[in-house]
């Protein structure tokens, strides 16, 4: 028998851990910027193509690199970072595998050009598919550029896994601004297609942070700065005001490493309790330096969790710096509401008690009156009645019961009884009962008859889907009707969420929503779909910025369906909301009319039904 294990050729064994290092054109995007860090630049550029699809260029004015080292630099495991395992335990570079430029290279067309200070001329490399293919003289200044091109050429599935252009260069953004807001000492430009997207010179943490996010970033910011034994935090939370529906302004790093860490997030969200509203996240911008022996990096390079000694305690130091940070912005309230109320209920009885020790009687109380005598007294109205007369109880009660169930309750005996009484004097709108099809349980189904047997339905799935596919239409056949505003409304937002708005424009104006101008930060409506009120658009385009961020869409998704569902979510009526009767009838027709009534937009059961059979076997 012969053996039959065999070492992997290099260029193979690359092919592999490029698979691992690269997965789109952002973690080269990562990789290189991050060399151009190590190497000690303090001016980067980055030039795209085609989001990084055709090219992706660094170029840095670093300590650049001998010609044996430029050479060396595209071999696995070959590193200037580190020279034994100690070294891993204080890391103060972002690389340290040696993997990236081999990774890369084994994947890519790759062009090296460098020199460092010391040399008159540089050298120029050219690899491909870890073929080195030439290297030369070059006439190059101090320092390094990368060009990555054709990235994935020869593994064509991986290509064709990417995503549209929109997206990958969202990803090389979201890449772009981590490394540059944890370096705000480096100038920093990026490019797309001969476009300049950011030009950022060096500066301060919050002007970076600004430069970024916009303008209007600069009043929401609120400093937290502290200084203990074990962590360094500095930074800027948002005033809770300017929370948003998204993530996408939350920022970790950690020794200048961008990381995510729900656990640290909590820290923050636990800081910002009862500030917020329900559904909406804190912005953060937040540097936190520790002992590098106190973390644990040496894990996946395109991971970006990490490991803390003792993370407990930085999360309750983090807690209580950006508590104390809020508080001393008097963004915190004294007391919370919840607790506010609770204290003065005491409180005023005291005082009441003090001023005038009677017993207040409603003289003018008749429990044979009508209806409205039982609503005077006190604002407690309900326990007044209680208190004042068994009579106006028992009437109450009555009233609570019937208005509740709608005269269908369960319990026969009393409801036939009361029925007979009087009903016709007390209920304006009983008869208007006798001829009703559906009613609402407890403000979130619709029940309805069928011949035979019943329906449930979810009334925010089933106007989810009503709104779905009249949005759907309106904007394939574009022919929605907008309502103009009296005053046109202007909403800001940052380039970035800018972008995924203006992506989607021509989808909105189908709508019937119609922008008169866009600036970089911010975006004018002067109409709206008809049914949509001004207070609900910024409402509406947060949310959409939100899904379109979350769902990564592929790239044959449809920015209509996704800008319809969005919608649909966004203006249906929710859980909780009671609806009239002609509402409720109103959404059952229009749930049936529509093509399909039985999943909501996001595929999930609208209604149940139950058989009189059902129902038969139930009372066996
Ligand atoms: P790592 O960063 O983990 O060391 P890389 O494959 O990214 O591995 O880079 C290999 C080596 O090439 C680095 O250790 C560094 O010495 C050199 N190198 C890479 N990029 C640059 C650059 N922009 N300027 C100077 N040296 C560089
Ligand atoms: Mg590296």
């Amino acid at each position: 028998m012969t053996d039959i294990i065999q070492l992997l050729p290099d260029h193979v064994a690359n092919q592999i851990a490029a698979g691992e290092v690269v997965q789109r054109p952002a973690s080269v995007v990562k990789e290189l910027l991050e060399n151009a860090i190590d190497a000690g630049a303090d001016d980067i550029k980055l030039i795209i193509k085609d989001a990084g699809k055709t090219l992706v260029q660094v170029i840095d004015n670093g300590k650049g690199m001998s010609d044996t080292d430029a050479r060396l630099s595209f071999e696995r495991h070959a590193t200037s970072k580190i020279k034994s395992a100690e070294d891993l335990f204080q890391l103060n570079t972002k690389g340290f595998r040696g993997e990236a430029l081999a990774s890369i290279a084994a994947i890519a067309h790759v062009e090296l050009k460098t020199k460092r200070p010391i040399d008159e001329l540089g050298t120029a490399i050219e690899i491909e598919g870890s073929t080195i293919k030439s290297q030369e003289v070059a006439v190059t200044p101090t320092g390094t550029s990368v060009g990555v091109k054709n990235l994935f050429f020869n593994i064509p599935a991986r290509r064709n896994f990417l995503k549209s252009d929109t997206v990958e260069l969202r990803h090389i953004t979201d890449e772009f601004h981590r490394v540059a807001l944890a370096h705000p000492n480096i100038a920093f430009a990026f490019y797309h297609n001969g476009s300049e997207l950011f030009n950022l010179p060096k500066e301060n943490y919050r002007q970076r942070v600004v430069h970024i996010f916009g303008n209007k970033t600069n009043e929401k910011l609120v400093p937290v700065e502290e200084e203990t034994e074990v962590l360094k935090i500095s930074g800027f939370v948002g005033k809770p005001e300017y929370s948003k529906k998204t993530r996408s302004e939350q920022f970790f790093f950690v020794n200048q490493r961008f990381i995510k860490s729900p656990y640290l997030n909590h820290a923050i969200s636990a800081a910002f309790e009862g500030l917020l509203k329900d559904g909406y996240h804190p912005s953060y911008f937040l540097n936190l330096t520790v002992d590098p022996k106190t973390i644990d990096i040496n894990i996946h390079p395109t991971k970006t969790e990490i490991k803390f000694d003792d993370e407990h305690t930085l999360y309750a130091i983090l807690r209580s710096a950006v508590k104390h940070s809020l508080g001393q912005f008097n963004i915190a309230p004294v007391l919370d509401f919840e607790q506010h109320t609770g204290l003065d209920t005491p409180y005023s009885y005291k005082d009441k008690a003090g001023k005038a020790p009677t017993i207040e009687v409603d003289q003018s109380f008749n429990p044979f009156a009508d209806d409205s005598s039982v609503s005077r007294g006190s604002s407690n109205s309900s326990k007044t009645s209680f208190r004042s007369a068994p009579t106006a109880n028992w009437e109450s009660l009555y009233v609570g019961l019937e208005s509740k169930g709608n005269g269908k309750q369960g319990n026969g005996l009393d409801l036939n009884f009361e029925k007979d009484y009087k009903t016709e004097t007390i209920f304006s709108d009983t008869s208007v009962e006798t001829s009703k099809t559906t009613f609402q349980l407890q403000q979130r189904y619709i029940v309805s008859t069928l011949k035979s047997g019943m329906l449930i339905i979810d009334q925010n799935r089933a106007h989810q889907r009503v709104l779905y596919e009249t949005f759907l239409k309106h904007i394939t056949i574009k022919e929605a009707t907008s309502q103009q505003l009296l005053f046109p409304l202007e909403l800001s937002f940052t380039p970035n969420e800018l972008q995924i708005i203006l992506d989607l424009k021509e989808d909105l104006e189908h709508t019937g929503f119609v922008f008169s101008d866009v600036t970089k930060e911010t975006l004018v409506v002067t109409g709206v779909p008809v049914g949509v009120s001004e207070s609900e658009v910024s409402i509406i385009l947060e949310q959409l910025i939100s899904d379109v961020e979350q769902d990564v869409p592929d790239a044959n998704f449809s920015a209509a369906d996704l800008l319809a569902k969005s919608m649909a979510k966004t203006l249906a009526i929710k859980n909780g909301q009671s609806l009239k009767q002609t509402e409720q009838e109103h959404l059952v027709n229009s749930l049936f009319a529509c093509k399909d009534p039985n999943l909501s937009p996001t595929n999930r059961p609208i209604f149940v039904t139950m058989s009189t059979e059902d129902i038969e076997k139930k009372f066996v």
